[in-house]
């Protein structure tokens, strides 16, 4: 319980019940959290600030606690509208100039020294010299103006920005200009991951419960209540992942009723299951023993979450939720060709695969990366798709999540029609013993797929998971039988410059982890050999926009520093033959023991445009890796040397 409240800490003085939420309480709490790497103490410190804010609401409003929480998270609309903040540096500096006063020369120098644009803000604005006291900023006029600058677009609109940042920070009093920059950049950093938002909001709403109740309860009791209520709101979110709508049900229904109102919903894209790697064929059976299981193929495509809403809107959302309705028209139109008439509304989960349409031919995945994300018409189309069905997640008004694979998969085959070349469900083949399996994988190899996804077929342990990586979902990848090792996906953080000829580009690079509860980068290898010279140059050109002088705050620096940082933003899929310990590199330290694990040995597999930053492999997975790797070896090595 004390640990809990720490309302005092973060209120402002003269904030009154219905007053619009002062945006220097979220400051106060901003500056909290970012003091302290402790996440049940950024919970207590995120709770506190919903608490206040719940409180001091005017009795129905839900806008406030709305609009605190995309401020926490420093958004502004769910994800998939597309609608972001990230405004470029050199107007953040014009701005800052014309707000303070200060060169654009100074500025520059300070951020230089500082690497932080947002701290180089602050310190200009307390430099300077107010004559006149500025009205307070609130969190709805912060949050307008926020939207403002994010929606205006086209080189016109670089004017307003600035006019718009300029009043901003013309109004920005203690701490409050270094969190407005910061969000204008596109990150806070206060190491606010979006599951400690939701477990904070959670226990806001159940601590405001028990206040209106007038009641004290137990501490048992009060501790039973939070920790139901962050996995009822973090459950209800991974399946309707829109504040818009969740904020306020769990203000107007409470959370014990948060499930009854918010639901999976066409149009909004929930974040995928995921799957955990397997490496030999003998694992599946041990996890699997004794349950009934089904083997499909691994489609080498993309990922493709496939909505159709009962008014007859059509919307495919990629892994990370962004809008591939531009980038899939082709899709789209094919769409009506394998709806049965009984099919209303629903949720496809599939991967849209390049097919040649001359042979039947799978294409891998290259193919479709080729395509322009945006504007494709479909008479340009050289390659096309075929979407590849292996999931339903919602059917004529209904969520499906809460069935069994075997119910979901029977549903899917009900509905939905097989057309050639343009919509097949999922290879699949409910194998039981080794030679079946190993059959199968050579059979999918075979017809250009990456290997098998393994899934349980009965119980609860078979119902969908959104946003989770499942031991219920295996993936059999053909490169990890090859005894190469699996693949992670890593962020590049730095660059090398090369040598001789390699001179203008970057002939090295430093990867990084990435780590959702920290909120942090943590580097795991250098990469340098075999990289083609056209592949070095176009790795130059998509990486030099992003580069800076100092390492972010958020990437745990180790291993040989790089020449240059980048921002992380580019996500690489690479091989390794082996994980090792390292007394440098910083991913998964203090998992598996003090020292970090590092890769021997990387290879470059592709470019991961369908994952952002975010996405990249976690310390949690590495030191999996690591483990299975270790007794895999017998268990004897696990101490090696590291590089
Ligand atoms: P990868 O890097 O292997 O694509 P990932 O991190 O994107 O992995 P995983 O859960 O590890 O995701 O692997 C599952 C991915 O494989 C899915 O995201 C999907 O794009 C693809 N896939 C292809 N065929 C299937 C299938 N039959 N069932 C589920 N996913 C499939």
């Amino acid at each position: 319980q004390v640990a809990l409240d720490r309302r005092d800490e973060m209120d402002v003085e003269g904030w009154k019940v219905g007053d619009p939420v002062p945006y220097a309480a979220l400051a106060n709490a901003f500056a909290l959290i970012e003091a302290t790497t402790k996440r049940i103490e950024k919970t207590s410190l995120l709770t506190s600030l919903m608490l206040l804010v719940i409180q001091r609401r005017k009795a129905g409003d839900t806008d406030s606690l709305l609009k605190t929480v995309y401020l926490c998270i420093n958004r502004l609309c769910p994800d998939y509208t597309g609608i972001e903040l990230g405004i470029g540096e050199s107007l953040l500096i014009k701005a800052i100039g014309e707000s303070t006063g200060r060169s654009l020369q100074l500025i520059k120098a300070d951020l230089k020294k500082e690497g932080d644009l947002g701290l180089v803000a602050m310190n200009s604005k307390n430099m300077q010299k107010t004559l006149f006291k500025p009205k307070p900023l609130t969190v709805p006029f912060v949050f307008s103006n926020l939207k403002e600058i994010a929606l205006s677009a086209g080189h016109s609109s670089q004017g307003k920005k600035v006019s718009i940042v300029t009043k901003l920070l013309a109004a920005c009093k203690g701490e409050e200009a270094k969190y407005i920059v910061r969000s204008l950049e596109g990150k806070l950093r206060i190491g606010n991951a979006e599951r400690t938002v939701l477990v904070g909001l959670a226990h806001a709403a159940v601590l405001a419960e028990q206040e209106r109740s007038g009641k004290k309860w137990s501490t048992e009791k009060l501790a039973s209540r939070l920790e139901e209520g962050a996995s009822i709101v973090k459950s209800v979110y991974s399946e309707l992942p829109n504040y818009d709508a969740v904020v306020p049900a769990l203000l107007i229904v409470g959370v014990n009723k948060l499930r009854e109102e918010c639901k999976l919903t066409p149009g909004v894209p929930l974040k995928p299951m995921l799957a955990k790697p397997t490496k030999a064929i003998g694992e599946v059976l041990d996890r699997f023993e004794g349950k009934r299981f089904t083997c499909e193929y691994k489609y080498d495509g993309e990922r493709a979450q496939v909505h159709k809403l009962a008014d007859g809107t059509v919307g495919v959302f990629s892994r990370n939720s962004e809008d591939m309705s531009k980038k899939y028209p082709d899709l789209v139109e094919q769409l009506p060709h394998c709806i049965k008439e009984n099919t209303k509304s629903f949720v496809l989960d599939a991967e849209a695969v390049a097919i040649d349409r001359a042979t039947g031919k799978l294409m891998p995945f290259q193919e479709l990366s080729k395509r322009k994300r945006k504007d494709v018409k479909v008479e340009d189309i050289q390659v096309r798709v075929c979407l590849f069905a292996f999931d339903l997640l919602y059917l004529n008004g209904e969520p499906q999540l809460h069935r069994n694979l075997t119910e979901r998969r029977e549903l899917l085959r009900q509905h939905f029609e097989p057309v050639d070349f343009e919509f097949q469900f999922a290879k699949s083949s409910d194998c039981e013993n080794t030679e079946d399996i190993q059959a199968f994988l050579d059979e999918s190899v075979k017809d250009g797929c990456e290997g098998l996804m393994v899934k349980m077929l009965e119980s609860e342990a078979s119902y969908y998971e959104p946003s989770r990586r499942s031991v219920n979902w295996l993936k059999l990848k053909k490169d990890y039988l090859a005894g190469v090792g699996d693949s992670l996906d890593l962020v590049v953080v730095g660059g090398y410059y090369g040598k001789g000829k390699r001179t203008n580009v970057y002939g090295a690079f430093l990867l990084a982890c990435y780590d959702a509860d920290s909120e942090e980068y943590q580097t795991i290898c250098k990469i340098g050999t075999g990289f083609s010279e056209e592949a070095l140059a176009a790795h130059y050109t998509a990486l030099q926009p992003l580069e800076t002088d100092k390492a972010r705050g958020d990437v745990k620096v180790g291993g040989a520093k790089p020449d240059v940082w980048f921002e992380p933003k580019v996500v690489w899929e690479v091989l390794t033959a082996d994980l090792s310990l390292s007394p440098v590199y910083t991913a998964a330290q203090g998992l598996i023991e003090e020292r970090g694990v590092s890769l021997r040995f990387p290879r470059f597999l592709r470019v991961r445009d369908d994952k952002g930053a975010d996405d990249a492999t976690g310390p949690d997975q590495v030191a999996e890796m690591y483990e299975r790797q270790v007794l895999a070896q017998g268990g004897g090595q696990k101490k090696k040397k590291g590089d």
